[in-house]
């Protein structure tokens, strides 16, 4: 400790509900510890670009309940080539900042890990995506929000399903995390979920259909993760097309009102905690690790384990989803 007097904070990839509640617990802690606070907007290309401003309390006021983030977000690439990381580096040290806090998804850690090795500067990410797909954490910032947006469309729907007497497939979003997928159907009561987890071992339409979706039921909701593993949910609907015309057939691809929203309280606290323990680990000496939270305590994962892209969805969801559904 000792060393860093100056943190920068950013916002980098897709953006969820809770950035901001993390922008905030980051400035409010660092300052709380004594240390000086710099936004970088619009993620690593405001650190390339030099879109830097110092950040005080007051900064992060009133922004705790709002979703996206104040710093905008983008995807930068020129910071994926080593002349980009240089100029992001020289604009570090022009504007004294002696680490980095990295709110951001798998695509923005790995980034952060890779200049953290080519400059050895203290870099801490913390998981901000809807998607819940980094390892080492049990939920990421957003996730939450995103879910309960989900469920909030999906009640919509029941109503005019069951009116209509048809089967929906509502395509969420979660890249090749099945995650927002089966517990969004849980949670809604859906008949079934399409996870890119199980789509080359099984084929799920199949096992839907041959399990008599319409036994005691009269519509029927299948979650589609967007995945390009699962096809999609129109992917399914012409499938049922062609191969079960008698069904009654609709999509809806709930798309970006996923990613909006005031984040739920869970997102919030998830995101106070994590932008505390982002500079604790910073005073600890702590580096290039991402701030996670399993089983209710703060842990430290390393990028390179974080975003390998193996976090595994319990079986016991599926399970949970199929014993319900009948
Ligand atoms: P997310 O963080 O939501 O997964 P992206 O995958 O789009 O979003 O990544 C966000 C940004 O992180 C990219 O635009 C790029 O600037 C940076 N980034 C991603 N992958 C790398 C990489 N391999 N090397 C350097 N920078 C990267």
């Amino acid at each position: 400790m000792g060393t860093i007097k100056c943190i920068g904070v950013l916002t980098s990839g897709g953006d969820a509900p809770g950035m901001n509640a993390a922008i905030r617990a980051v400035t409010r802690a660092a300052i709380y510890h004594g240390l000086q606070v710099k936004g970088i907007y619009r993620g690593y290309h405001g650190l390339v670009t030099d879109e830097i401003t110092d950040f005080k309390s007051e900064n992060v006021s009133n922004i705790i309940q709002l979703g996206g983030t104040i710093l905008k977000t983008a995807r930068c690439k020129e910071f994926t080539t080593p002349e980009g990381r240089k100029i992001a580096y020289e604009n570090m040290q022009k504007e004294g900042i002696d680490a980095l806090v990295i709110i951001g998804g798998d695509g923005s850690l790995t980034g952060a890990r890779i200049f953290a090795q080519e400059f050895d500067v203290p870099c801490i990410g913390l998981p901000g995506t809807i998607d819940n797909d980094l390892y080492g954490t049990d939920t990421t910032i957003g996730y939450d929000t995103a879910l309960n947006t989900i469920l909030e469309a999906v009640d919509k729907i029941r109503d005019t399903a069951t009116s209509h007497e048809r089967l929906f497939f509502i395509e969420v979003m979660g890249r090749d995390a099945g995650f927002l997928a089966i517990n969004g159907a849980i949670a809604s009561g859906a008949e079934a979920a399409i996870i890119p987890e199980v789509s080359t071992e099984v084929d799920q339409l199949e096992e839907f259909i041959k399990n008599g979706f319409r036994k005691s039921k009269n519509s029927s909701i299948v979650l589609v993760a967007e995945s390009e593993l699962t096809g999609g949910a129109m992917h399914y609907a012409e499938r049922v097309k062609k191969e079960y015309p008698q069904y009654e057939v609709r999509v809806t691809i709930l798309g970006h009102v996923q990613r909006g929203g005031s984040p739920t309280a869970h997102d919030r606290i998830l995101a106070s905690r994590l932008g505390t323990a982002a500079i604790d680990a910073l005073l600890e000496d702590q580096r290039n690790v991402m701030i996670g939270i399993e089983n209710d305590e703060i842990v430290y994962v390393p990028f390179s384990k974080a975003t390998k892209n193996d976090k595994r969805l319990k079986p016991e969801l599926i399970k949970v989803l199929h014993e319900l559904s009948i």
